[in-house]
């Protein structure tokens, strides 16, 4: 067992105090994926900081619907936000990938925030025994590469690592274009969701492009005449809750049959959250020009997430709205 300490903040104001955070600190929320790294050795962190006590704070705990859009604060629960009235039924894509997420008994402890910042469900990455993963161990090697890679990523991979963004609330959030507010000790800062997550390029153990000590504070998604016209699609091994082999977030504005504005993002084929914007230019009559990067075992992905993009635009476009 390795020691860490444990702090517990009991105020927002609390943030902006801590001076002193580095990689070695690890915030927690809900615990679902923190909790569970560190009993695997994955992560060690020298301090555990608690916020979950700021969930019943308004400043980190709400839901607002605003002419604007819909602000999701960072540690609501997955299951408080899947089942708002006003998400369910403005927002549908964004419920669904909440609720498609995980059981029940995940969604209700499990914070939004939190939530898009999971960690790859790679298996070589959570067990230890493989010594050859650099998002563990920079320089260690990726024991994926020419290992068995079935569930891996096909776009946005690297000759360092290509481990599969595992959520789903994450492909809602990029193709409806939402904001990330951003709080730390330095101050406050505002930044698109898209830019987020970082491929792996070199570093694959930097996953975000959140500085020393900052947090997610809220999500502001916009309003526009394609969120109630939106849906998500998620193929998996089996029926129960299991990640993504290939998703689709999908939300259209459509006049007649004719599409005026495709927000389109992929999951489970890609290393980060992936908006595809060739996909939404193509259906205004131009061609993809990317060109995905197979591996021995998950070739099939690139036909299946075609196929899932196929179902959920048939999908919304009978939505009765
Ligand atoms: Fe590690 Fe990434 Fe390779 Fe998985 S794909 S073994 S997470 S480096």
């Amino acid at each position: 067992m390795r020691p860490f300490s444990y702090q517990r903040l009991l105020h927002p104001r609390d943030v902006t105090t801590l001076h002193n955070v580095s990689s070695r600190d690890a915030y927690i929320a809900g615990g679902t994926t923190l909790l569970d790294l560190m009993k695997l050795d994955v992560m060690h962190p020298e301090r555990v900081i608690d916020l979950d006590a700021l969930s019943q704070s308004q400043d980190f705990g709400g839901i607002e619907v605003a002419d604007s859009g819909l602000y999701l604060e960072a540690l609501v629960r997955m299951a408080d936000a899947a089942d708002h009235e006003h998400v369910r039924s403005n927002y549908p894509v964004v419920s669904q990938t909440l609720n498609l997420a995980a059981r029940k008994q995940i969604r209700n402890m499990a914070s939004l925030g939190g939530n898009v910042l999971q960690r790859t469900r790679c298996p070589y990455f959570r067990d230890t025994s493989w010594n050859a993963c650099n998002k563990r161990t920079l320089g260690s090697g990726c024991a994926a590469i020419g290992g068995f890679n079935r569930m891996h990523a096909v776009l946005g991979t690297s000759d360092n690592c290509i481990a599969t963004y595992p959520g789903d609330f994450a492909q809602a959030l990029i193709a409806l274009d939402a904001d990330v507010f951003i709080i730390g000790p330095e101050g406050n800062r505002t930044i698109k969701f898209a830019e987020l997550h970082t491929q792996p390029a070199d570093e694959p153990d930097i996953e975000s492009t959140l500085g020393p000590g900052e947090l997610i504070w809220a999500f502001r998604i916009p309003a526009g005449p394609w969120t109630r016209r939106s849906a998500y699609v998620k193929v998996r091994d089996r029926e129960s809750y299991e990640f993504a082999m290939a998703s689709v977030a999908v939300a259209l504005d459509l006049d007649g049959d004719v599409v005026s504005e495709a927000r389109i993002a992929l999951g489970g084929v890609a290393t980060v959250p992936w908006r595809a914007r060739e996909a939404e230019t193509r259906l205004s009559g131009k061609h993809l020009d990317a060109e995905p990067r197979r591996y021995e075992h998950n070739a099939f992905k690139v036909q299946l997430g075609k196929a899932t993009l196929v179902r959920s635009l048939l999908q919304v476009k009978v939505m009765e709205i």
